[in-house]
């Protein structure tokens, strides 16, 4: 095995493109990004063409706040891409906001990544070597320099698959060049990615809620290797194996906590996911109390498929609501500091005493990542008179980083990793604690655990990052770097 650096800033994004028979393209990708919102709060961006020239409009901040009509109405043309940008450790930074966009001599390109490449550094070197300047420390532009400089030489088929065969690690991507609307998924499908067609086009999104919101009908998943080619007249779409793998590398993640639950992502609805991960929690390591209750919104679907399943074998526990949510504050992930983060726990969530108070209470999330919710939930809830607190975890330990595009946390800030359950039960201050097993999780999707990435879990990835176990072997071809002279 040969290592590679895992380079940049990690990309947990949303991605879409869109191809129409003769409506603007604005107005749809605007609502797609709305849809996609939830995977992505830093930053927002459409790239549209009209036949003649591109039209961009890129801002940091949340869709509602990135654009206003006159933005919306100054990006002309029937097709275009989008794609909204989630908050990464390093801060805000406009240069990385997306769809990138470059102009050369066959014409521009724009692109919108999801995922992370873990060989973003030597390819760029490479592309450095022979002239190409870079702006941004970002992986897209890397892909986008790569596909531009294949472009010259080839026909767009062969230029995405050399780029594809280059680029090595997590990517679904939405491509524009020109008023060609295009989108490639790695041959691992770590990120989600589908395609829809409405009335009178087709779109490419990261999660099917998009292909809902615009009325649209799922026609089904981009396959992991495959490029889409949308025609330029929203008539249909043109399908390209390029890639394959014997096996996928779906992130399960995706399945527990990612994506929205009214999405489909390869083939699973992830609310019926979310469900039968409770209901496995409550035949795996169900405990009689009082009450069951979700920390809101991750654990809910969870909760209710447990408290289902509960009922089910007979038991007379209560699925109760209590902990409210201030639906006005941050992700805690995006508070940079750990007093802040605990901070905004306490002003998220608010236990109902009367649900609580001398009552022993099941309390349920999709994961445990730092420890911070959990332990701050624990000890509210003993606060207001919780006379039990059991916590069932809807996902294994998240033990080791995820290289492939969620910002979880370095392995130092993981409370699973080097320690035991009952480790961790001790530290968060619980009765009780059980997570699922990775092959629980694996049976609720359904895909295999040889075709997902459970790389945070066990620490062996599906991909080649440096210093770190694969759980597969890596067979990619060495490349010749240009040498110095
Ligand atoms: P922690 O408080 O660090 O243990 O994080 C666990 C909580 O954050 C759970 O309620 C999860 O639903 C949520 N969570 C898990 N992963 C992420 C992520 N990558 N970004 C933001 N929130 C997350």
């Amino acid at each position: 095995m040969h290592s590679r650096d895992v380079d940049g800033p990690t990309e947990k994004c949303g991605v879409v493109g869109i191809s129409l028979s003769d409506r603007q393209a604005a107005r749809p990708l605007y609502y797609s990004l709305y849809a996609l919102q939830h995977r992505g709060q830093e930053a927002a961006g459409i790239v549209t063409h009209d036949g003649f020239q591109q039209h961009s409009h890129v801002e940091l901040g949340l869709v509602g706040d990135a654009f206003d009509p006159e933005d919306l109405s100054g990006l002309n043309g029937t097709t275009g891409i989008g794609h909204v940008r989630y908050p990464t450790a390093g801060g805000l930074d406009e240069g990385c906001a997306q769809p990138f966009t470059v102009s050369f001599k066959s014409g521009a390109l724009g692109l919108a990544h999801n995922g992370t490449l873990v060989n973003a550094d030597e390819v760029r070197d490479e592309l450095a070597a022979v002239g190409h300047a870079f702006t941004t420390d970002s992986d897209t532009e890397v892909i986008a320099h790569d596909l531009a400089r294949n472009l010259l030489d080839a026909d767009v088929i062969e230029a995405v698959r050399r780029t594809m065969e280059r680029i090595h690690g997590s990517y679904s991507l939405t491509i524009a060049h020109d008023d060609r609307v295009m989108a490639v998924r790695d041959p691992g499908g770590n990120r989600p990615l589908c395609i829809g067609e409405l009335d009178d086009g087709y779109v490419i999104a990261s999660e099917s809620a998009v292909v809902d919101t615009l009325d649209g009908d799922l026609v089904r998943d981009v396959h992991p290797g495959e490029l889409v080619i949308l025609d330029r007249d929203g008539a249909g779409f043109e399908s390209h194996q390029l890639l394959e793998r014997d096996r996928t590398a779906h992130c399960f993640f995706e399945h527990v906590y990612f994506a929205r639950p009214d999405s489909m992502i390869d083939g699973t609805l992830v609310y019926e996911t979310r469900r039968d991960l409770g209901a496995r929690l409550w035949a795996d390591h169900g405990i009689d109390t009082d009450v069951v209750m979700p920390v809101p919104d991750s654990g809910r679907a969870f909760a209710s498929g447990y408290a289902e399943a509960a009922a089910e074998d007979g038991s007379e526990v209560d699925f109760a609501e209590g902990l409210m949510k201030n639906r006005y504050v941050g992700r805690t992930f995006i508070m940079p500091t750990q007093d802040e983060r605990e901070r905004a726990v306490r002003l998220k969530l608010n236990p109902i005493k009367s649900t609580v108070e001398g009552r022993t209470v099941t309390l349920i999330d999709d994961s445990v990542v730092r420890g911070t919710t959990s332990t701050q939930l624990i000890s509210l809830l003993r606060d207001v008179g919780a006379a039990e607190v059991h916590l069932r975890i809807g996902s294994p330990p998240i033990a080791a980083p995820c290289y492939l595009g969620i910002d979880m946390a370095t392995r130092e800030e993981l409370i699973a990793a080097g320690r035991s359950v009952e480790g961790i039960r001790e530290v968060i201050g619980a009765d009780s604690l059980a997570y699922l097993s990775p092959d629980a999780v694996a049976d609720a999707i359904g895909t295999g655990r040889e075709n997902l990435c459970m790389g945070c879990v066990t620490g062996e990835y599906p991909y080649d990052v440096s210093g770190e176990a694969t759980d597969r072997d890596v067979t990619r071809p060495e490349i010749d770097v240009p040498a110095d002279d």
